[in-house]
């Protein structure tokens, strides 16, 4: 540990946002300290990664050694529903022409992060596990430190020690350590709020295939089409179970975590299928996650800035946490550079990674909102009966922009549907996309009306203390 304990930056969290902006930064030149309150490895929920995932594992130089050890690919997703099932394939046109057909991967989270802390630390990051951040000091309005604690050696009553950086970059994942001291920042996402999700990890005896046409990653659709479960098989026989329950499901659970998650998996064929296996065991105690979809007003402040998890999160439904975290790690990253490496510091890439995070929370949101709105079913997304709702909401403020963009996707090719879908899946989005500017559009005029009407906009940590 070094005496003058000032650094360039300091990052709170060791998760693939922390990490990713501590290797880039290193690398740059800046010095960065990473705190994490963990010993890696260590379990984490998400391990089904998108196709955008290999670029990030490509940039941070690790994707050759995550192609051994990770066993799984994941080339798409299996949809289940009661009474059928399609399965859908990354789409090729995100991938250079010469390179294989796009597949990312499924693994389990300890490995994978793992991977990225030690890569953090192989780029020059000083990376202290076993540290966990108490609160960011300010001075006035300035994020200039931080107070934490050194677990490694007394986990109990450890002293208090200091370190300070000229930036402070909050990677702590939902924990959300500065929007814990800057009042009214976090919000509830309205459109999300009230999920549900129980999961574990089975390994017995049996073995997962690999094959080109094996579509691991199975979304299975309750009956009711508003809970679902994902199967996501993490190593060769260990995967990753877990169901995810709306508020109306929830209200009605009288049982443990264990009791309500197989309930809900007997109503799921292939899931009660698969757990009917006399050799499978859960591997972990069965581990919960709620209302977990919300976003902030400001995404940097006066020294300090929110990168990952910290700074939003998106219903699990499309897997998009890691890409997002990833995504607006590398934006961060191009900001923070230049910020810190110019003697009087232009703030116009941090204005811009402010709005794009905002932007693409926003956009993926909707689309997630009107995903669940359409009973699981992206065919339904662009019936005539959601499009008269999508136009209520519109506000009538901008009808003629609204049925511009709705025009262009109804009579897009199903290719070019895909490719704008896909955009907005991967947060890949070019301003030419009508799907995106429409989401926007909705979701801009949709939080403008929830605001004036005053419902449901509460801040997170308010939500967090309500009984569900
Ligand atoms: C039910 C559920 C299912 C999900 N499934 C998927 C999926 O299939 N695919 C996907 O891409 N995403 C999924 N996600 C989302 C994904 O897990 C997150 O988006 C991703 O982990 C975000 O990365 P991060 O680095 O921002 O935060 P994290 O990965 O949460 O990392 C934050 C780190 O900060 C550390 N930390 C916290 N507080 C402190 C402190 N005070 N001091 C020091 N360290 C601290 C934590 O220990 C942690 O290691 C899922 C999320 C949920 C809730």
């Amino acid at each position: 540990m070094k005496d003058k304990k000032q650094y360039d930056v300091i990052i709170i969290g060791g998760g693939p946002a922390g990490t990713t902006c501590a290797t880039m930064l290193s690398r740059e030149g800046h010095e960065v300290l990473l705190l994490e309150k963990y010993k890696f490895p260590r379990f984490h929920i998400g391990e089904s990664i998108t196709a955008f995932g290999a670029n990030a594992f490509k940039k941070l130089g690790i994707y050759g050694e995550l192609k051994q050890i990770g066993y799984v690919k994941k080339k798409g997703a299996e949809f289940i529903f009661q009474e059928k099932s399609y399965s859908a394939y990354f789409n090729k046109s995100f991938q250079n022409e010469s390179d294989e057909l796009p597949w990312a991967f499924q693994m389990a989270r300890s490995k994978l992060d793992l991977l990225l802390l030690e890569n953090a630390r192989k780029s020059g990051a000083t990376i202290l596990e076993q540290h966990v951040v108490k609160r960011v000091l300010f001075n006035g309005e300035r994020a200039i430190g931080i107070e934490y604690k050194d677990l490694s050696k007394d986990a109990i009553n450890p002293p208090l020690q200091y370190a300070y950086a000229k930036w402070i970059v909050d990677a702590s994942g939902q924990a959300g350590m500065i929007n814990k001291q800057v009042e009214n920042n976090c919000y509830n996402d309205f459109l999300l709020n009230k999920k549900l999700a129980i999961f574990n990890h089975w390994e017995g005896d049996f073995e997962i295939t690999n094959t080109d046409e094996d579509v691991n990653f199975k979304f299975c659709i309750h009956e009711n089409r508003r809970d679902w479960a994902w199967y996501i098989p993490i190593d060769k026989n260990i995967v990753s179970i877990g169901v995810v329950l709306s508020e109306e499901s929830i209200k009605n659970r009288t049982e443990g975590l264990e009791g309500v998650f197989y309930k809900y998996a007997e109503q799921l064929p292939f899931i009660s299928d698969f757990l009917k296996n006399p050799t499978l065991k859960p591997i972990d105690k069965f581990r919960s996650a709620r209302d977990y979809s919300y976003r902030c007003k400001q995404y940097y402040g006066d020294g300090w800035v929110l990168v990952g998890d910290s700074a939003g999160f998106i219903d699990p439904i499309f897997s998009t946490g890691l890409q997002i975290a990833f995504s607006s790690a590398f934006m961060l990253v191009d900001a923070l550079h230049e910020v810190l490496s110019q003697k009087s510091p232009n703030y116009s890439k941090l204005k811009a990674y402010n709005r794009n995070v905002n932007k693409l929370y926003k956009i993926n949101s909707m689309f997630v909102y009107l995903y669940y709105l359409s009973g699981l079913e992206f065919e339904k997304l662009w019936s005539i009966s959601h499009m008269w709702k999508y136009l209520k909401w519109s506000g009538l403020k901008y009808p003629v922009l609204f049925f511009w963009y709705a025009l262009q996707i109804r009579i897009a090719s199903k290719k070019q549907a895909r490719i704008w879908g896909d955009e907005v899946l991967f947060g890949i989005i070019k301003s030419q996309n009508p799907l995106a500017n429409l989401l926007l559009a909705l979701s801009e005029n949709y939080e403008r009306l929830q605001n004036r009407r005053a419902k449901n906009v509460i801040s997170r940590n308010q939500f967090l203390e309500m009984e569900v």
